[in-house]
């Protein structure tokens, strides 16, 4: 079970949860789990395929528009739909809305990465069938989508047909009432071209305003050869219809191709018949093969192993198997909010790639955290432009949200003024180089975005009174906008300016030509370096003596309290409830702000401050956002919480699974995906990645009965195998190599297990 998520029956009420857990991707491409028939008229479904990064942009519409404003949002488009396969028996249609379903089940297999649903059908008239539904998008040839459907007889037929369309009049969904999704722009790709070559069903449909193109190329096969066959294409639809005698089983086989204009070059038609060419041969079996082997070398890596909670452990599963059919693998693309598995924030890219999943991939997949590097490096000249348009002088303003750089951010308290995505970008960056020692990778692109960020707090950050402050920003907590001196934001800025003038002396000591071109190139001066120093070691970070704890920001702690305890359940989600001037007004969090830069840069303050921060507020955030249980439940196990930690963790692990914020609809939440792997790793094991090298503090939750993961660091990779009251590590692939344990320095040996108690100390400062 702890490999598969299954479904028993056909759950009338909701479709569209389903639709995001079955959802399948490569990280390329995302089909939702939609149902290959169809629905009945008024059945709510969103049947969506998507390409990560294919976009439109489309005006944003204001009652009134301010300087500085974005004039448009980009927007991830729903594509060309090649899900639909109808099955008819002697001219009645296949349905699950009609007749009798006597058996049914829908498996995602994460260990395999295909997804079946099988269906135990008897048609109004008496006609018996069983269908088996299998689906696959390959992460061995990114453009792939497969499809196959086996149909059995059961009773007499005398007659099964088989219609298979290509439908490129597609749409995004929008739901007005909803401010994270979007409520307009329904429709913005054109079809162009609808086309059939030798067999193969092609479609080609181009964006509205980027003038961007898309293609699918079906082919369709049978495993029998006495059928009937033909062919229409009506309405910007492609319809294949198969007709045979129904006295045997019969197997049909869609192969769709799908290439966009991103990433191919002209003639995408061509392309993707060239394509076919060399798959023709292959059927449903081969591409699993090969995907099973792609997942085998991923789960190898990255699997986490929990004994004793089979829960937990799919649900972790579940949470890995997601985030990398959501990743993308190319720099051109990075990971939405909520991947590839809805629409849901538009497909845009957040701070929620760096603080939450990068970590995820920078400690299992190294390659992929570069190419999200590399894809926040590609939009370092469209940020270097925004920051100008928001008045600063110099440096880069990386956007709150987007797709290929522009802000598509349309309401600023909560968007742009979330000067903290820089510091993000540039911890993930260093959390990078002291993973990976890519020195090359620190001189060239990392030195480029530590200068560029660290311009920018000198210059929306001020000295005042031998202080450097930093003024109306918004920290990580959407319930608090435009304040003075959030903490999370300036201890980050303050870690980012350090890091710069780290990177800078490094350069300047071991390759002082390249510092000097780079220098050149960004027409940066020394004076500036000292100044970076000079704002980093003056950085004022609130403090109240008082209640010993870090105030979320200058005015934080003077504002009236809300009583959460006293707020009826269905006021939750509080924005969805509560006019946001109501809610800034009170001491009240969406998500963990101070406690998550405990949690990020817990150096920078002490064992007192952080637990009484925690507890302080903890009592005051509503978790409203799906970023914060596991923040929450990895500074719980900091703290030695361990109810606490479990607890929290718990609901990250299985939040989609379980619907736990009623918009699993819309997409599955990626970052609390992330968040999952983090409550464990950071967590329970408790690992932090310092200059000093890497560290662990762990311990194994009382209700489990054992804890293993690998980590990848320096060309190495490391298991960790935690029990009751000890913990074993093992250097299973690298050279040599030291590591912390509860503070401890110790070395491991190449495939030499080292044992370590784990009961205490619960707490250790390194
Ligand atoms: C959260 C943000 C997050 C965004 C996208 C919002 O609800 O408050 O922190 O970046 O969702 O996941």
């Amino acid at each position: 079970m702890s490999w598969s998520i299954e479904s028993k029956e056909v759950n009338h009420n909701d479709f569209l949860t389903e639709e995001s857990l079955f959802f399948l991707g490569n990280g390329y491409l995302g089909v939702r789990g939609n149902f290959e028939e169809g629905y009945q008229e008024n059945d709510k479904t969103i049947r969506g395929t998507y390409i990560n990064a294919f976009y439109d942009e489309v005006e944003i519409k204001y009652g009134e528009k301010l300087y500085g404003f974005p004039n448009t949002q980009q927007k991830m488009l729903n594509i060309i739909d090649s899900q639909s396969v109808q099955i008819w028996l002697d001219g009645e249609k296949f349905s699950l809305f009609q007749g009798e379903v006597l058996d049914y089940q829908r498996m995602l297999r994460m260990d395999k990465g295909y997804s079946e649903r099988m269906v135990h059908w008897k048609s109004p008239k008496g006609r018996e069938i069983k269908i088996w539904f299998k689906r696959l998008v390959s992460f061995v040839r990114k453009e792939v989508f497969v499809q196959e459907v086996k149909v059995e007889p059961l009773t007499e037929i005398k007659e099964i047909s088989i219609n298979s369309v290509l439908d490129s009049d597609v749409a995004n969904f929008s739901d007005p009432d909803d401010p994270r999704l979007a409520s307009a722009h329904e429709k913005l790709l054109s079809v162009k071209d609808v086309y059939e070559k030798s067999g193969c069903q092609i479609a080609i449909a181009e964006t509205l305003e980027t003038k961007l193109s898309v293609c699918c190329a079906s082919r369709t096969f049978l495993d029998r050869e006495d059928y009937e066959y033909s062919h229409k294409i009506k309405d910007k639809k492609i319809e294949e219809s198969y007709s045979l005698s129904g006295n045997k089983n019969v197997t049909f086989t869609k192969h769709n191709i799908y290439m966009d204009s991103l990433r191919y070059n002209e003639n995408l038609g061509d392309q993707a018949f060239n394509l076919h060419q060399g798959i023709a041969d292959d059927r449903f079996e081969d591409f699993l093969k090969e995907q099973i082997q792609y997942l085998d070398d991923f789960w190898k890596t990255s699997d986490i192993r929990i004994e004793g909670d089979t829960k937990l452990q799919q649900g972790i599963r579940f949470n890995m198997f997601h985030l990398l059919q959501s990743v993308g693998k190319d720099s051109m693309s990075n990971i939405s909010a909520k991947g590839l598995s809805g629409e849901g924030y538009e497909g845009h890219y957040f701070w929620d790639t760096e603080i939450y999943m990068f970590p995820v991939f920078l400690m299992t997949n190294p390659q992929i955290a570069k190419n999200l590097l590399l894809h926040r490096y590609s939009i370092l000249d469209k940020a270097r432009q925004r920051a100008k348009e928001m008045g600063h002088q110099k440096g880069a303003l990386f956007p709150w949200r987007t797709i290929t750089g522009g802000e598509s951010s349309a309401f600023f308290p909560a968007g742009t003024a979330q000067y903290h995505i820089n510091a993000d970008i540039a911890y993930s960056y260093v959390q990078y180089y002291l993973v990976s020692k890519d020195e090359e990778f620190m001189k060239k692109e990392m030195a480029e975005v530590m200068f560029e960020t660290a311009r920018l707090w000198l210059d929306a950050g001020h000295f005042y009174k031998e202080q450097f402050r930093i003024n109306s920003v918004t920290g990580p907590d959407e319930y608090t906008c435009i304040v003075n001196n959030n903490y999370y934001t300036n201890v980050m800025a303050k870690y980012n300016l350090l890091w710069a003038v780290k990177v800078y002396n490094r350069l300047n000591s071991d390759d002082p030509e390249s510092l000097s071109s780079l220098m050149k190139e960004l027409n940066l001066k020394e004076q500036e370096v000292c100044e970076w120093e000079k704002a980093a070691e003056t950085m004022f970070l609130p403090h109240n003596e008082e209640l010993k704890i870090d105030e979320q920001d200058d005015t934080f702690l003077t504002k009236e309290l809300w009583d959460l305890s006293s707020t009826p359940k269905e006021k939750f989600p509080l924005l969805l409830n509560y006019h946001p001037l109501v809610l800034y007004r009170h001491q009240v969090c969406k998500q963990a702000d101070t406690v998550l830069a405990h949690f990020l840069l817990e150096d920078f303050t002490d064992r007192e401050t952080i637990e009484n921060s925690y507890n302080y507020y903890e009592k005051i955030t509503t978790h409203d956002s799906s970023l914060s249980y596991c923040v929450f439940s990895i500074m719980a196990s900091k703290l030695g919480y361990r109810d606490k930690a479990y607890n929290y963790f718990s609901k990250t692990s299985r939040l989609d699974l379980e619907n736990i914020h009623g918009n699993t609809k819309d997409g599955l939440h990626m970052a609390n995906m992330g968040g999952t792997w983090m409550g464990i790793v950071y967590g329970f094991a408790g690992l932090r990645i310092k200059e000093a090298g890497i560290h662990f503090s762990p311990i194994l939750p009382e209700e489990w009965d054992a804890l293993e993961f690998n980590i990848t660091y320096d060309k190495r990779l490391i298991n960790v195998y935690l029990t009751k009251g000890k913990v074993t590590y093992t250097l299973k692939a690298g050279q040599g190599v030291n590591i912390f344990h509860q503070g401890i320095e110790t070395s491991l040996e190449l495939g030499i297990p080292k044992e370590k108690e784990t009961e205490s100390p619960i707490y250790t400062s390194y």
